[in-house]
């Protein structure tokens, strides 16, 4: 089987060249060439002497997964979906804004978390994705999208749980920064956790990002029902492991995301309760209005119950942003991201009646 390139970091590569007897600046050549030209061909690598060329062609390839739909929001979002196997698909979605341009990455298709209020976690698990899956939808996006490096912000909130495939987004994680590669700083890329402790500390430890915690709720009891995760790595534990991860992290808080779900989550009382809980970790918050799907059971906060809730933060002296709804029109919004992935465990036809979350 061909090696596929996109499955390699610097030190990845440098181990592929070294086993084949090549000068280990190769890596640094086909970094630039793959990833910063978004060149696939190695006929093209014009830098490279025609035997090495030649090499190349017959034990590797450059493999992005293949783009099977192509949707645009009327506000420029862009939703990619891109399939990845015989029976998966996962999606990409490219959030444009005038001084950056964000792109959103899964890593999972589907996901095990299952967060009620989540439609990727309805369909279930299936697999994580290889590197190659992951940084082929930053090299896709680059490829396909106009202007000189329009990704210059990379946010791990797609489908699936980043923490949980670590192997595979380390790698990915690292072409990110990699000045040879794409050359992002690590205060604009970011992985999303919906709280999964030890996946936090590895993290931390080999390769630390931003990072954004899914907290959704004020407390152990409600959030056991809204992230279910949580009834392994509760709270206080997630706290702690928020401080440790702080002592690495390239920026010095952490994003929380609450998602508003009215009735739910978003009484002045749970405000409160929040400013408690965010004391204990430096932080700003991201109020995220939640965005519907089929059969959800909830609803979105009004806008005024938002700017109330964002409010009673604020007045504690706490960061508020509230995310602006975009690209819902073509389901690209948060948590809308189904992608096409087989349904093994017939969540989706589990209905989880709203009193049943309530506090
Ligand atoms: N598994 C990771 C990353 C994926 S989700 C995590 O949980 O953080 C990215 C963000 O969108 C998370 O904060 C998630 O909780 C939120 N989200 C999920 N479903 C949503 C929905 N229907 N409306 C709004 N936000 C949602």
């Amino acid at each position: 089987m061909k090696q596929n390139l996109l499955d390699l970091d610097a030190a990845g590569l440098g181990r592929f060249f070294e086993a084949r007897e090549e000068k280990p600046f190769r890596a640094r050549q086909l970094l630039h060439w793959i990833h910063q030209r978004g060149e696939s061909d190695f006929a093209r690598m014009s830098d490279l002497a025609r035997p090495l060329r030649d090499k190349l062609a017959l034990c590797a390839c450059i493999e992005a997964p293949r783009i099977v739909g192509d949707t645009a929001a009327q506000d420029g979002t862009r939703k990619w979906l891109l399939k990845v196997d015989g029976s998966n698909a996962v999606e990409a979605v490219f959030i444009p804004e005038p001084s950056r341009g964000t792109l959103c990455v899964s890593s999972q298709a589907g996901c095990v978390l299952d967060c009620a209020f989540c439609s990727t976690g309805k369909q279930g698990f299936n697999r994580n994705l290889g590197t190659a899956e992951i940084v082929g939808q930053l090299w896709l996006a680059n490829r396909l999208l106009e202007g000189e490096r329009p990704v210059t912000n990379v946010v791990m909130m797609g489908m699936g749980e980043p923490l949980l495939n670590l192997d595979n987004v380390i790698p990915a994680l690292r072409l990110m920064l990699d000045d040879n590669a794409y050359g992002l700083s690590r205060r604009r890329v970011t992985v999303s956790t919906a709280g999964v402790i030890p996946g936090m500390d590895r993290l931390r430890d080999e390769c630390p990002v931003a990072l954004a915690l899914s907290l959704h709720a004020p407390n152990d009891a409600l959030r056991d029902q809204l992230v279910p995760v949580n009834r392994k790595y509760p709270l206080r534990e997630l706290l702690a492991a928020c401080n440790r991860y702080l002592q690495k992290a390239p920026r010095d808080f952490i994003t929380l995301e609450y998602v508003m779900l009215e009735g739910v989550n978003d009484a002045d009382a749970q405000a409160r309760e929040l400013v408690a809980v965010a004391r204990q970790v430096r932080c700003k918050f991201n109020l995220i209005p939640f965005n519907p799907f089929p059969h959800s059971g909830f609803r979105r906060s009004s806008p005024e119950r938002i700017r109330r809730f964002a409010e009673i933060l604020q007045r504690a002296g706490l960061t508020v942003t509230t995310r602006k709804i975009r690209g819902d029109g073509i389901a690209a919004a948060c948590g809308q991201l189904a992608g096409d992935v087989a349904d093994r465990t017939q969540r989706s036809a589990r209905r989880i009646p709203l009193k049943e979350v309530r506090a």
